[in-house]
């Protein structure tokens, strides 16, 4: 598979070819199809895999498509990740991706500055990368509404669980309306990730590394 197949546009393309990237993984390979065409997906994968494109590029294309759409505000989409590093990791891929489209990325986490944060967000964002007990911390005091997400990503789900955020997941996971598309990505499938997958994806598909 080349990334051809995906029919990204010339943008999206573009800040692809300049990452030097040859080939797309096989997560990439599996999950990309299923994520852009809107269905729910699991992905069983680790760092290392390349699962952080494969939710960007179809969480811009989905944002794209809904920009034209909907006015008004508060995030688009939403990547919700156990730590204050993974958040700025993935807040600098949605930014090198999402430059092209002129995109805006927030990243909000525990032990950030909640009063910079919330500036941040009230700016106006599309795209807000969080960790579940700060987003809901904001709602809360309605620094941002999560009335417009129509795209959601948990990633590493387990390791979310292990570190007791299984309440703050499934809070942030009732806040966004129910007909978003939703995509749960974790190193492992165990028990508590399938009943959390049961409750919150419709009608999944799962790839696995
Ligand atoms: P991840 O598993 O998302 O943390 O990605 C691991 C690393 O692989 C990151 O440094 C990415 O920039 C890189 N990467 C992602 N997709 C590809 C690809 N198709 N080819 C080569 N490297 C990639």
């Amino acid at each position: 598979t080349s990334f051809a197949h995906f029919s990204f546009d010339e943008q999206l393309m573009h800040q692809i070819r300049k990452s030097e990237y040859t080939q797309p993984t096989p997560i990439q390979c599996q999950g990309l199809p299923i994520a852009l065409s809107g269905r729910d997906m699991i992905g069983i994968a680790k760092t290392g895999s390349g699962k952080t494109a494969a939710f960007i590029w179809p969480m811009l294309v989905h944002i794209m498509d809904q920009k034209e759409l909907e006015a008004g505000e508060g995030p688009i989409a939403i990547i919700v990740c156990p730590t204050r590093e993974l958040c700025q990791q993935i807040h600098a891929e949605c930014k090198r991706f999402g430059k092209a489209y002129s995109l805006r990325s927030v990243a909000v986490y525990g032990g950030g500055s909640m009063w910079e944060q919330a500036k941040a967000l009230q700016e106006g964002a599309e795209i807000v990368v969080c960790t579940p007990g700060r987003l809901i911390d904001h709602v809360k005091k309605k620094a941002t509404s999560l009335q417009r997400v129509s795209y959601m990503v948990f990633d590493e789900a387990d390791r979310m669980f292990d570190m007791g955020f299984e309440y703050q997941v499934r809070s942030v996971a009732s806040h966004v309306r129910p007909d978003r598309q939703t995509l749960l990505f974790s190193a492992t499938f165990r028990k508590k990730i399938e009943r959390l997958a049961r409750d919150i994806l419709v009608d999944p598909i799962r790839v696995v590394q």
